[in-house]
């Protein structure tokens, strides 16, 4: 028997992790004693959930799963999903909201020169009422839930009558939270979480920023998990809702299998779609823990198994991207046949929408950080031997440090390690570092914890997030990009993907706003790049500029949009892409919108 057949894959891309990978068509030795999902141990009967006896302060990953996941099933729900669902009744109708659970703002910071970041959300805070002030409290010993460290069991009737800011109650994935003592502290303000006050607060809160670690912000609030409803009739599957909604929904359910010789074992991931990238598939070893999560449109494919035997550090990762296939090539340690790959863990063999799955961190250390500006440094992390990750051009991951004591998360967009990094061969394999180019805000409250890391410490990086989709560049003839600041991070990908394969791509043009020249970030390269490549040309416009400054001043505005933004024809296709503080992008966008740009011609990144 062969390794997956290989002919088919003309277009196929390969990652080696240390060392090549092995030559295709090696002919099979062995097959796992079974394959696919039977080839693992039999599914492990999960026992219903039962609060831990121990009144102790615990996490909610301490906690049993409210909904204990099925391995095997086709389509397994993260576990507060189902609360979600089962709860939405209790909700107000989901909104869009950009201030749910927004992380802090310190109104006590320094001030900036010109409007705050995110001054159209905030919501001033009272003094003493910051981040840090609030990490204080729970440090405190102070009883936050009223329960005396007890942990309980929360029925839906039960959950309602906690609806006052006094007294006010809110489930997150299955666990419920007292964040009475938090609402002042809350930098969205008060009202907003009022919004899910006795309620499920998973959707309001999935909206705006799933990524915030609250079970670690609020751990000291957590007042238990939510009852389990009566058991469904046997035979019926709790997740069959699920199932329906991915039938009617979503694409189709990915399948894997594996095969091994003598030294090596396959495992093989039917996709069943065709615009796989080596970014779609994202590996993890560890200890004899083997996690590959694929990403396909807005689903999450998880193969996560404790392997039956050791592996080799380095594997290799191969996609043929004509028949969505992935094969993730692991070296065993010794030469033996294997019965079966190993054990389901947690979500395995899960088909599930990604946002209900949970982020998945892996340590990264921290090899290189360099001065840009006087306030923006490129960092550059290592990803760990055992893992493959590429973030997809235009997304964004999130970094999390422990700052006194407490997990703080923010969100970061990787860029190449300089804007020409794609038109020369990497003397390095690329795929094992990350860059990031991170303003330290003095003020701040995550940036100068980052600046203060050593070489060689650790930072903690999770999956990729974003909904920038690589197809709006396709056929693509103009291109412009408005960035201001730290807005700059997202557009250099998009600038080095574009340049590099978009054959229809006639002009790309970049709009730059800072606040002086000083801040403008890899200002020569820009310039070099304007003019290697014709097609590129950039523009910077200065909002607090010195009198020496001759170019373009002010703040972005519908004269200065409608003067750069110039389509070749009217049915060429333009794309627009915009980033900066969010008063700069909201502005941004309804100025496109005046301009008669479509939705489908303008793209914003946000969180
Ligand atoms: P914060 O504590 O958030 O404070 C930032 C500044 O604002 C400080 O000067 C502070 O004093 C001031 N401030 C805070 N609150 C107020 C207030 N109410 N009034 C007045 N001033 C106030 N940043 C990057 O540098 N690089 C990136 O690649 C990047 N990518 C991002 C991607 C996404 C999707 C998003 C949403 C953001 C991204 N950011 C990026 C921003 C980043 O996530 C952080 O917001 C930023 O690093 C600031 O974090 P901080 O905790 O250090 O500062
Ligand atoms: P900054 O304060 O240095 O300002 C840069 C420019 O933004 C200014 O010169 C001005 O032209 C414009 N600007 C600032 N405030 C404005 C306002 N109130 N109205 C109109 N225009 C305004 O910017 P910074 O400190 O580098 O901040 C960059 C911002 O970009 C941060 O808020 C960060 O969160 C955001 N960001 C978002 C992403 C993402 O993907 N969503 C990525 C990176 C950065």
């Amino acid at each position: 028997m062969e390794i997956a057949k290989r002919t088919e894959n003309g277009s196929g891309q390969c990652v080696h992790l240390c060392r090549p990978p092995p030559a295709p068509d090696l002919p099979m030795q062995h097959r796992g004693a079974d394959s696919g999902y039977n080839a693992l141990a039999p599914p492990r009967a999960y026992p219903a959930p039962s609060l831990p006896p121990a009144p102790s302060r615990l996490l909610p990953s301490d906690l049993p799963a409210p909904h204990p996941p099925c391995p095997g099933s086709a389509a397994v729900r993260s576990p507060g999903s189902r609360f979600a669902s089962s709860l939405r009744v209790l909700c107000s109708p989901p909104r869009r909201s950009a201030v749910f659970w927004r992380p802090w703002i310190d109104d006590g910071g320094e001030k900036e020169q010109e409007a705050p970041h995110n001054a159209v959300e905030a919501v001033p805070l009272k003094q003493g009422r910051s981040l840090m002030d609030w990490i204080r409290l729970t440090k405190s010993g102070k009883d936050l839930t009223g329960l005396k460290g007890r942990l309980i069991e929360v029925t839906e009737e039960e959950l309602k009558k906690h609806n006052k800011k006094d007294d006010c109650w809110i489930c997150i994935r299955g666990f419920v939270y007292n964040v009475s003592p938090y609402m002042e502290y809350h930098p969205g303000g008060e009202d907003e979480l009022m919004r899910a006050a006795g309620s499920d607060g998973t959707d309001l809160f999935d909206q705006v920023h799933r990524w915030v670690n609250y079970e670690s912000m609020l751990k000291e609030c957590l007042v238990g998990r939510m009852a389990m409803k009566p058991a469904l009739p046997k035979g019926m599957l709790p997740q069959s809702q699920v199932t329906d909604t991915l039938a009617k929904e979503g694409p189709s359910s990915p399948s894997y299998d594996w095969f091994q010789t003598d030294s090596l074992v396959t495992i093989v991931i039917y996709t069943k779609q065709k615009d796989i990238n080596l970014d779609s598939v994202i590996v993890d070893h560890r200890d004899d823990s083997f996690r590959a999560e694929t990403v396909i449109k807005d689903y999450s494919y998880l193969v996560h198994v404790a392997l039956s035997h050791e592996i080799q550090e380095d594997f290799s990762v191969l996609v043929v991207e004509n028949v969505g296939k992935i094969e993730i090539v692991l070296k065993k340690k010794e030469n033996t046949s294997w019965k079966c790959l190993g054990h389901p863990q947690e979500n395995h063999n899960s088909f599930i929408p990604k946002k209900d799955t949970g982020l998945f961190y892996r340590k990264c250390q921290l090899v290189s950080k360099e001065d840009v500006t006087h306030d923006t440094k490129l960092f550059c992390l290592m990803l760990p031997p055992s893992t493959h990750l590429e973030v997809p051009v235009g997304q964004h991951v999130y970094l999390r440090l422990p700052i006194t004591g407490t997990e703080i998360v923010k969100p970061y967009t990787p860029v190449c390690d300089s804007l020409f990094s794609e038109f020369k061969e990497p003397v390095l394999p690329n795929n094992i570092y990350i860059y990031f180019l991170i303003k330290i805000y003095p003020a701040g409250f995550f940036t100068p914890e980052l600046d203060q890391l050593q070489i060689g410490d650790y930072v903690s990086v999770s999956n990729p997030e974003g909904n920038f989709i690589i197809s709006q560049l396709q056929e693509l003839e103009d291109l412009f990009l408005l960035a201001a600041g730290t807005g700059f991070t997202p557009m250099v990908k998009v600038l080095n993907y574009a340049l590099t394969n978009i054959p229809s791509l006639r002009k790309v043009k970049l709009m730059f706003f800072n606040k002086t020249e000083d801040d403008i970030i890899w200002r020569s390269q820009l310039e070099k790049l304007a003019f290697k490549d014709k097609r590129f040309e950039v523009e910077f416009v200065l909002s607090a500029p010195t009198s020496e400054w001759s170019g373009k001043q002010g703040y972005i505005s519908p004269a200065l949009l409608s003067e750069f933004l110039k389509r070749r024809s009217d049915t060429s296709k333009v794309l627009i892409c915009l980033c900066g503080p969010t008063p700069f992008t909201e502005q941004g966008m309804k100025m496109l919108h005046d301009l008669n740009f479509s939705k489908d011609e303008i793209h914003s990144f946000t969180a």
